[in-house]
């Protein structure tokens, strides 16, 4: 018998998860798959939703590199751009989208040698508007803009940034990021105005500041394009008072991290159970041992007390996770045998539940998910 440990992939549910950020934002919206598709496999989830998505966004062009491969031949983003002529020669050649938040990546665009292969790149311009993290600062956007603009290597530009505080609607800094944000596009605008004098019509420079939580709660930062990641993946990362009515079945799971016990035991009221002797029994009971562990990308944080499916029923882990194993509950759970089924995460039990038990977020549990664990879709 295999391990029984495997992560279900329902890539019909990525894609309604897709089209419902679609009726959401409007415009057109960047299926981002960075980080292995978080977690949900990069390959399988690009190919999949190629003929659905406007475009794709992974992180490095490592992983750009990978999609086009597999003959993904949608356009795709890659969300840090390139650091080097080698790169952007690969990038250029894979016709990728790129991009663009330092000095640096313009002068490499500036000093790009057009080869023989005669195509144009996609880029988007990336301000900081307050996260801190990368771009131009917002009084730049101008002239950088008329920079890539006079480029041949260049076929388009959007506007671009990234909010730091959008899954708490309410917080003051994503009314400052939206305002330095509209100065910024009003510049360009201006800029690209004036560039195109010559012309009867002039154009919109297309902008993209919304990922998943702005799509989902801030209604003012959908533009021609958002960036939906982690909605994609069944999770809302806004967080919601208790009383909101929100309703959250619009997104659907999209991942089950199913397991099974491999041994079931008795324990006597004292006895402990693992590592550091964390847990003891109260009164006498019974346990299970999963084969799910921390080197599966099961969180060692998650102590005694988070939710686990056995057998359908919710009891919860007890002890501290180890490497390859943890242990359950069964004292509310008689039927359960060596075999039963063991949900650690999917629809019984929210991701966003054990992420809130071990201290940290759905991204980083389904981004932590090893290679060990083998994907079935
Ligand atoms: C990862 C990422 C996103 C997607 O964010 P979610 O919160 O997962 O929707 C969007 N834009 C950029 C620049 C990112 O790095």
């Amino acid at each position: 018998m295999t391990r029984p440990l495997q992560a279900i992939i329902n890539l019909d549910a990525i894609l309604s998860n897709y089209r419902y950020a679609k009726t959401l934002a409007g415009g057109a919206v960047v299926a981002v798959i960075k980080a292995n598709g978080y977690g949900h496999g990069l390959t399988n989830v690009g190919k999949f939703l190629t003929p659905h998505v406007d475009a794709l966004a992974v992180a490095t062009l490592e992983e750009a590199v990978e999609l086009r491969a597999a003959n993904v031949t949608t356009r795709l983003l890659v969300l840090e751009g390139v650091f080097d002529a080698e790169a952007l020669d690969t990038a250029i050649q894979l016709n990728l989208d790129l991009v663009v938040h330092s000095d640096y990546q313009v002068a490499l665009l500036e000093q790009y040698q057009q080869g023989t292969i005669n195509t144009a790149l996609n880029i988007w311009l990336k301000i900081d508007t307050g996260m801190g993290r990368l771009g131009f600062c917002p009084r730049r956007a101008a002239e950088q803009y008329k920079k890539l603009y006079a480029l041949s290597v260049v076929k388009s530009v959007t506007l671009t940034s990234h909010f730091a505080c959008a899954d708490e609607p309410a917080r003051q800094e994503n009314v400052f990021q939206l305002s330095a944000f509209d100065a910024a596009a009003r510049s360009v605008q201006q800029a690209h105005n004036d560039l195109c004098d010559s012309q009867s019509e002039t154009t919109l420079v297309p902008q993209s500041i919304a990922n998943s939580a702005a799509i989902i709660a801030l209604p003012a930062a959908r533009r021609q394009w958002s960036r939906a990641g982690i909605m994609l993946y069944g999770s809302d990362p806004v967080v919601r008072s208790a009383d909101s009515s929100v309703d959250k079945h619009s997104l659907a799971c999209t991942m089950t991290l199913q397991s099974g016990l491999i041994a079931v035991r008795s324990a006597a009221k004292g006895e402990s159970i693992g590592y550091g002797a964390d847990f003891r029994f109260a009164q006498d009971g019974r346990y299970g041992i999963v084969a799910c562990g921390y080197g599966d990308g099961y969180p060692r944080h998650a102590g005694t007390g988070t939710p686990v499916m056995v057998g359908g029923v919710r009891t919860c882990l007890i002890g501290r996770v180890s490497m390859d194993m943890l242990a359950v509950d069964l004292s509310c759970v008689p039927e359960a045998a060596v075999g039963t089924d063991v949900e650690l995460w999917g629809p019984g039990i929210p991701v966003s539940e054990v992420a809130d038990c071990a201290g940290t977020i759905p991204y980083e549990l389904f981004t932590g998910l090893t290679q060990r664990v083998p994907r079935v879709y």
